[in-house]
């Protein structure tokens, strides 16, 4: 028996290799990586030139302490990062995964606002439903009751607003109406809570795993930075999940133009290949900070040379490869087989999703938009046979606010039309499978 504790349903298959778009397991059994991990191994997996940079590094050096030393690796990869940042973000504090990066944002949000004589600003809103990591500091952040709830005694509490879901209020995305109604819910928890006790607003710009790439109403994302301006509140973009090209840009917030304070990034960063984040702040509120005294904050493992080497690798992979714009491209067919499910099969009530950060929901009912029940299990159960039928996708039921089973599919970048087929067909054979096993008339 494993002496490890993941939390998983049963034994998983042990992994025996990878490469591209394809896992397998020690049975020989292939697998569709379908949801890149969780939307992580952006680049796929076994990239040549990725693995003969770390090989490189790792002949020269594979870690030196920050604090003892400069390495060319990190200051090359935070070189790169910022030539894709928008203008003014310009610094840059490596970590090794999202709940870090998350984390190093809030302290450093806060740290500023200290320097700035605001001592009373330390609330941060955010979002319900929202996922912003596993650390007690993320944690406090997050709207996802299942995994915040056993905790709550030992987090700070945090004010919340409910994500926009147009699609269940029946509100028209397009409309910028939409858009300021659900923005004006800041407002509005901003007055609440007082101005000047809020630190920051922080947003997934494309909702990750908490809410099935929700896509924000026009205007939405625009009216959020009017606001924090208005009361002093800074803007933190939580791009984990979005960030490194997954939605057709680079960085998730380019779609709508705007420009953050402070952003997170991960997962596709490192794609896989190494554990790497980064907190990437304001110039100017960096210098602030380093001038009173410097940032209070760190990571052991923090800008390791074999992990930025591999970081480096990865951007030169996507920007050689035009590997952002193949997601934008693939984002669109795989959005129009998803479509296509959809019109066969009643019990998927909405697709939505960017580039290749695309999404299904389950609904019972597509007119009152109705959940399955939650006894049917049918998140877990579709991903089982999938996974089954050698697919892999990643899931979610998500209470409170947003309902409904949702299924994330956000194969590599690197992914075709005709593997794009391949998926779509087993998704099919899953949807019938899954269909024949719900009982007669549960769907409208
Ligand atoms: N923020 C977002 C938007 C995420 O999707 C995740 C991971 N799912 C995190 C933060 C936390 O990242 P990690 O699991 O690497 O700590």
């Amino acid at each position: 028996m494993s002496k490890l504790f993941y939390q998983t349903k049963s034994p998983r298959p042990m992994l025996d290799r990878a490469d591209g778009i394809y896992m397998w397991d020690t049975s020989g059994k292939r697998y569709i990586d379908g949801s890149s991990g969780a939307m992580v191994s952006n680049i796929g997996h076994g990239n040549p030139a990725v693995l003969s940079a770390m090989q490189a590094q790792m002949a020269q050096s594979t870690f030196g302490y920050r604090l003892h030393f400069q390495t060319e690796p990190s200051e090359a990869l935070a070189e790169k990062i910022t030539s894709l940042t928008p203008e003014g973000l310009d610094r840059v504090f490596f970590v090794s995964g999202g709940s870090e990066a998350v984390e190093s944002a809030l302290k450093f949000a806060r740290q500023y606002a200290l320097t700035q004589g605001e001592a009373q600003r330390f609330k941060v809103i955010s979002r319900y439903p929202s996922y912003h990591g596993a650390t007690l500091g993320a944690l406090a952040i997050t709207g996802y009751a299942p995994m915040t709830a056993p905790f709550d005694p030992m987090m700070q509490a945090m004010p919340k607003i409910p994500a926009p879901r147009a699609y269940l209020d029946g509100l028209d995305i397009d409309d910028p109406a939409t858009g300021r109604h659900y923005a004006d819910m800041l407002e509005a928890k901003i007055l609440e809570e007082g101005p000047d006790t809020i630190l920051a607003f922080i947003v997934e710009p494309i909702g990750g795993a908490s809410t099935g790439a929700l896509v924000p109403p026009a205007g939405y994302m625009q009216r959020i930075r009017e606001i924090c301006d208005q009361y002093g509140v800074l803007l933190m973009h939580d791009e984990v999940m979005t960030g490194g090209g997954r939605t057709g840009r680079f960085f998730g917030a380019e779609h709508w133009d705007v420009t953050p304070d402070i952003i997170a990034l991960s997962k596709g960063f490192g794609a896989g290949y190494v554990p790497l984040g980064a907190m990437i702040a304001r110039t100017d509120m960096v210098e602030a900070v380093l001038g009173a005294g410097g940032f209070i904050h760190g990571y052991t493992y923090a800008g390791n040379p074999l992990a930025c080497a591999a970081g480096l690798a990865v951007l030169n992979e996507i920007e050689a490869n035009g590997l952002t714009q193949n997601a934008a491209q693939m984002g669109d067919a795989l959005h129009a087989r998803l479509q296509s499910l959809m019109q066969r099969y009643p019990l998927i009530g909405d697709v939505r999703g960017k580039g290749l950060l695309l999404a299904f929901e389950l609904m019972a009912d597509r007119g009152t938009k109705e959940p399955l029940p939650a006894e049917f299990n049918a998140h877990s159960r579709l991903v089982d046979i999938a996974y089954e039928n050698g697919l892999i996708i990643y899931s979610r039921r998500t209470r409170g606010g947003i309902s409904g089973d949702h299924f994330l599919v956000c194969p590599p970048m690197i992914v075709t039309e005709a593997q794009l087929d391949e998926i779509a067909e087993i998704l099919d054979r899953s949807m019938q499978q899954l269909m024949s096993e719900l009982p007669a008339g549960c769907v409208a």
